[in-house]
């Protein structure tokens, strides 16, 4: 069985069988460019419509299930939700702070080792690359790193 979701990359268009909440908080989410809590995401949305914090959990909650919201658990115990990443990595150079974008996702498509052996509905990953960019790499042959 082969069960990745059709479009990961441009999860723009509306998922099917939502409530009226649930699409609420996912189309703001997915219109925000940084992640917010659900009391963050609660005062901006009660600015518009009417809606319960109460509601607002349990959107989050089956958003996150459906896998059309990320959930970060934060060190305080905050957890915060932000839209699914687009399926986008980069190669992070630690010594210039260079952020070189991959044209392609080595994972896509995901090798079968984890979507099949493993019976694992994936919905999306992450994934970010560490080293030395290609200049700093002739800086660490002269002695510059
Ligand atoms: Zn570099
Ligand atoms: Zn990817």
């Amino acid at each position: 069985m082969f069960n990745i979701l059709p479009n990961i990359h441009t999860n723009t268009v509306m998922p099917a069988k939502l409530t009226r909440s649930q699409e609420k908080v996912w189309h703001f989410l997915q219109a925000q460019s940084s992640a917010m809590s659900a009391q963050e995401l609660h005062t901006a949305l009660k600015a518009q419509h009417q809606i319960g914090l109460a509601t607002v959990y349990r959107a989050l909650d089956t958003l996150k299930l459906k896998g059309l919201v990320r959930a970060l658990p934060m060190p305080n115990g905050e957890t915060l939700y932000s839209g699914i990443p687009s399926d986008k990595h980069h190669l992070n150079c630690l010594n210039c702070q260079k952020v070189i974008p991959l044209e392609v996702c080595p994972l896509h498509p995901l090798p079968q080792s984890i979507s099949e052996n493993q019976n694992f509905r994936v919905f999306y990953h992450t994934l970010e690359f560490f080293g030395l960019c290609s200049d700093c790499q002739i800086g660490e042959l002269a002695g510059e790193v």
